[in-house]
């Protein structure tokens, strides 16, 4: 990348037609360093019309980039997941200073993101279609009635073709994995893309989309957008634009899936999550502790995977809380590469107030604080943070934070921890340590989330499958990666045929 890397004067730009394009006047954000305060580069919220060049570019290149051979389409992958290995450490460090991760959780992001890419250059194979010969003879000609004429077959076969223009809309907590999550697959399948990602991380989506155009991807292939509500809204009922991928709240899928479906585009919405550890007192206590500190705390709990109810049964608590209590403890909070540091900020002055105001409110609800997240005196920070006793009915138990908040409910049966589970309106996941196979069994078939985890406490899914979650965690029918991914950005072709 040319120049300085921030400037606080500089408006990010779009990215259209295979190069950067300034983005001019209009409302604008600040993009900032949430561990510094400091202002990374403007945004702008509301340029609709670079929203329509986008989308004309993406038109324009779909019809060659969709005759291109797959396996050529290919090859633009294989050297593109060689440029992420390159400037692996050149992402991560913009993840640290734009979204504020740790190193640690920052690599993590550029890694899974590198195995969708890998996973996409698999296209060649994931869109075989399936073929039926001889699905019917036929015999009704003049020719085919001849004596010994065993008539003339008819054959049959599926083809997946791709789509046209499909749009990617992303979220703040994954900078350069969430993207990927779309685009590869999208455009290995033959499709063009425009991706709006969040106005909180733009500055690594422009990277990421630019060197994919450094890789060989033709110009209009891959374009991007900067921008908030009304150019995503635009984008949505976009006449040239066939299907639409979304990963953020439930609040914003469910207007995007709504608003999309009706304009007749096809829709997945990848949404937010409130997600439940049960802890059986059998569990091994290592294995226990460790996954839902990762869980709860990891990225500073802001991530839909998080676990953050941890529902103790039986007389788990009486090991489970001084140790849970004790490890959180030794968490460093910290600007995310400083040495030793192993949480990071939260990611705006937002999000710090509204963390804030969900402790308070647990605190009014009657759960008892073991551990107290405000006590970090860091500007943009709240440190972990525990309740226990917490009534399972309160704000603190079902709805997302999206921050370092474990709630701890206390039940007397597996019966009852699973009934915790299904009250929740998300089924993003759901995790059980215990040592006993008939109650994670009995756990799985019944918890109803569509990512399990056993004795796990992230049970992420790898590209290779779909990113699965159920009910208010996912809208539409067929989710982001694995075939299912296939599936979204391509359409299935019948043919039938006969030859005389
Ligand atoms: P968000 O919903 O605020 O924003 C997501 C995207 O939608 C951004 O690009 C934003 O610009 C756009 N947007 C925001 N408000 C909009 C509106 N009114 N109309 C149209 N577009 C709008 O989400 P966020 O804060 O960036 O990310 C955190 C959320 O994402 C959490 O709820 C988290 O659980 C969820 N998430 C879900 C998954 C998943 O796979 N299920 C993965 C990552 C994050």
């Amino acid at each position: 990348m040319e120049g300085k890397l921030y400037c606080m004067t500089r408006t990010i730009e779009h990215f259209i037609d295979g190069k950067r394009m300034e983005a001019s006047g209009g409302a604008s954000c600040d993009d900032v360093n949430p561990a510094t305060g400091e202002v990374l580069a403007k945004v702008s919220m509301d340029e609709v019309s670079a929203a329509d060049l986008a989308v004309d570019s993406a038109h324009r290149a779909f019809r060659g980039w969709s005759e291109t051979p797959v396996g050529d389409r290919c090859q633009v992958l294989f050297r593109y997941k060689e440029l992420l290995e390159q400037h692996f450490e050149e992402l991560t460090q913009m993840i640290v200073d734009e979204h504020g991760k740790t190193t640690a959780e920052a690599r993590g992001d550029v890694r899974r993101g590198i195995d969708c890419v890998e996973y996409a250059c698999g296209a060649p194979s994931l869109m075989m279609g399936r073929t039926l010969p001889r699905i019917a003879v036929s015999t009704s000609f003049s020719r085919e009635r001849e004596e010994g004429n065993p008539g003339v077959p008819l054959d049959s076969s599926l083809e997946r073709v791709p789509i046209g223009v499909c749009v990617g809309i992303t979220p703040f907590n994954f900078p350069i994995m969430v993207p990927l999550w779309m685009w590869p697959m999208a455009v290995a399948c033959g499709n063009t893309f425009v991706l709006k990602p969040s106005e909180k991380v733009s500055l690594c989506a422009l990277r990421e989309v630019e060197l994919a155009t450094e890789a060989g991807l033709p110009s209009g292939v891959l374009n991007m957008v900067t921008g908030g509500p009304d150019v995503v809204n635009h984008l949505l009922t976009h006449d040239d634009v066939k299907a639409v991928s979304f990963v953020g709240s439930t609040a914003v899928a469910k207007h995007i899936y709504k608003t999309a479906s009706v304009a007749g585009k096809r829709v997945q919405c990848m949404a937010g999550a409130k997600n439940t550890m049960i802890i059986m007192p059998d569990a091994n206590q290592d294995a226990a502790i460790d996954g839902v500190i990762s869980s709860s705390m990891g990225n500073t709990g802001q991530r839909c995977l998080a676990g953050s109810v941890a529902v103790l049964v039986g007389d788990a608590p009486d090991w489970f809380i001084p140790r849970v209590v004790e490890a959180a403890k030794q968490i460093k909070t910290a600007k995310g590469d400083e040495s030793g540091c192993t949480m990071g900020p939260l990611i705006d002055d937002a999000s710090v107030q509204r963390v804030n105001k969900a402790i308070e409110g647990g605190i009014e609800a009657g759960a008892d604080l073991l551990l107290d997240g405000r006590e970090v005196k860091l500007r943009g920070f709240v440190g972990p943070t525990i309740f226990d006793n917490v009534p399972h009915d309160s704000a603190l138990a079902m709805e997302e934070i999206f921050g370092p908040v474990l709630s701890i409910l206390r039940v007397d049966t597996l019966d009852d921890a699973i009934a915790v589970t299904h009250r929740s309106p998300y089924g993003n996941m759901a995790v059980m340590f215990t040592d006993s196979g008939y109650a994670a069994n009995k756990f799985k078939d019944t918890a109803g989330a569509g990512m399990i985890g056993i004795n796990v406490g992230v049970p992420a899914p790898m590209a290779v499958f779909p990113f699965c979650g159920w009910k208010d965690s996912f809208f539409g029918t067929l989710h982001s990666n694995g075939e299912d991914s296939v599936r979204f950005y391509t359409e299935g072709r019948i043919l039938v045929s006969r030859w005389f």
